[in-house]
């Protein structure tokens, strides 16, 4: 069993993934960032639109999802929470629910925090993590309704997954990102992976998708700990460390 996924940026700076069982065709978007790109990229791969996943309910993950099911009949499979985007989903899933696509098997982690219901979609058979706005390169997703212990649960969740687990993220705050970390992180190992950054986005390159094995070794919100040895607690530790990315400005 296998999955090919196609990744392609759309509005400001999210990116989109059609996700296709290799075995049966079926095809999954995760997120709907942008119904008018996800029908053009469809077009182009002559790929029909089985399924959406979605990982929370922003408008940049689920405002698609409408005009997505009337024009493709697709099903829409999210957290409880998408419903405040106007529509509850066809399927709503949670914690350790499965979501089958064709023979690949989907496993859904709670990894709420940047809004509460956030999840993501684990396939431990391909090694792929779909993670919305949890984790990024370098990066985590803003608190906007969770608290620093939500967050690191659910960051530490993502942690736990094989280090060569391919993450997609759901946008390309890369560079934004590097420039926080090396204002806290004095490490070589994110030194030189900075140094690739900056150069592969003077390319016009992607940085997504990234590791979890890259990410615990660099990702200054997995090491906050290590970064913010003052304090014994690991989330609150995090909790810093994500006040002081709101605030810089660099
Ligand atoms: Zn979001």
């Amino acid at each position: 069993m296998s999955i090919t996924v196609h990744q392609f940026p759309c509005l400001s700076d999210n990116y989109g993934f059609l996700v296709r069982d290799d075995a049966t065709g079926k095809t999954a978007c995760i997120d709907t960032p942008d119904a008018d790109a996800i029908l053009a990229e469809l077009a182009k791969l002559g790929w029909s639109l089985d399924m959406v996943l979605n990982t929370h309910w922003h408008p940049d993950h689920a405002g698609g999802n409408a005009r997505l099911k009337a024009e493709t009949g697709c099903t829409v499979v999210g957290p409880a929470e998408v419903e405040r985007i106007g529509t509850a989903p066809d399927r709503v899933v949670d914690e350790g629910d499965s979501v089958a696509l064709g023979e690949t098997t989907f496993v859904v982690i709670n990894t709420g925090g940047h809004t509460l219901g956030h999840i993501a979609f684990y396939d431990a058979a391909d090694g792929a993590a779909f993670v919305g706005d949890t984790l990024f390169a370098l990066g985590c997703g803003r608190l906007f309704e969770g608290t620093p212990q939500q967050m690191w649960t659910s960051l530490q969740k993502l942690a736990a997954l094989p280090d060569a687990v391919t993450v997609y993220c759901a946008h390309e705050y890369t560079a934004s990102n590097a420039r926080f970390a090396l204002s806290v992180d004095a490490d070589p190992g994110l030194k030189a992976r900075t140094d690739a950054i900056f150069a592969a986005r003077e390319r016009g390159e992607w940085t997504v998708p990234t590791t979890i094995g890259l990410e615990k070794a660099t990702n200054p919100f997995l090491r906050a700990p290590l970064l913010r040895p003052d304090i014994a607690d690991p989330a609150e530790a995090f909790g810093a460390v994500r006040a002081a990315k709101d605030s810089f400005h660099g």
